[in-house]
């Protein structure tokens, strides 16, 4: 899953990235509104984290104009303000100041909501995977898995049997900085097939993607 902190306080930006990175998401950050416009035009985020007030402008200008494009309907919105009320646009709000557990159980829920289930917890097979805990187990057996493991393996699990590109997996587990070309995508599914003991869970469709095996 992959987030966009749009934030111009910076002390606030670097504990928002490590507690997320540490979480098992990507995180991309702008700074002010124009930023902030230009990522969202450029890559597709799950979730944004949008602080109300901005260098260049306001928070919900940006709201406004990312529910406005195809993209923008259905991606997550939390708004960071300073007042208590949800602004039109948003799907959750927090009032600053907040602490971080707090941020990181509205990020989960609504992402969960996303994904159309209402538990962190997710089964395919013998695979267990705990969202909140980050936790991956294969039959009772922990996993271990590296934050980019558990964002590719959360990602198949949840759209079991359908087939995902490399690209889709770069754009919502991998943050800006990577390189599109880069064997990444491939590498790290070789990882986690080897923690997973079995190259058959997930399948390699030739020239389309990869595959979650529902019956794992
Ligand atoms: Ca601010």
């Amino acid at each position: 899953m992959r987030l966009l902190v749009v934030e111009d306080e910076e002390d606030l930006v670097d504990a928002l990235r490590v507690g997320l990175v540490r979480a098992g998401y990507a995180v991309d950050v702008a700074h002010d509104v124009a930023q902030a416009r230009e990522k969202l035009r450029v890559d597709s985020y799950d979730l944004v984290l949008l602080d109300l007030n901005l260098p260049g402008g306001d928070g919900s200008e940006v709201c406004r104009a990312l529910r406005g494009t195809d993209q923008g309907q259905a991606v997550r919105i939390i708004m960071v303000t300073a007042r208590d009320r949800l602004d039109e646009g948003a799907d959750d709000y927090l009032v600053k100041p907040f602490a971080f557990p707090e941020l990181l159980a509205r990020v989960r829920a609504l992402l969960r909501r996303e994904q159309g289930g209402g538990t962190a917890i997710l089964r395919v097979g013998s695979l267990r995977l705990d969202t909140s805990r980050v936790e991956s187990h294969s039959n009772g057996r922990e996993l271990g898995l590296t934050p980019k493991e558990f964002g590719v393996l959360h990602y198949l699990m949840a759209r079991p049997g359908h087939v995902v590109s490399a690209e889709e997996l770069l754009e919502h587990v991998w943050d800006e900085h990577t390189d599109p070309f880069t064997n990444t995508v491939r590498v790290t599914v070789g990882n986690l097939r080897r923690k997973l003991g079995t190259d058959a869970v997930i399948e390699t469709v030739v020239s389309k993607g990869y595959r979650l095996r529902e019956d794992t």
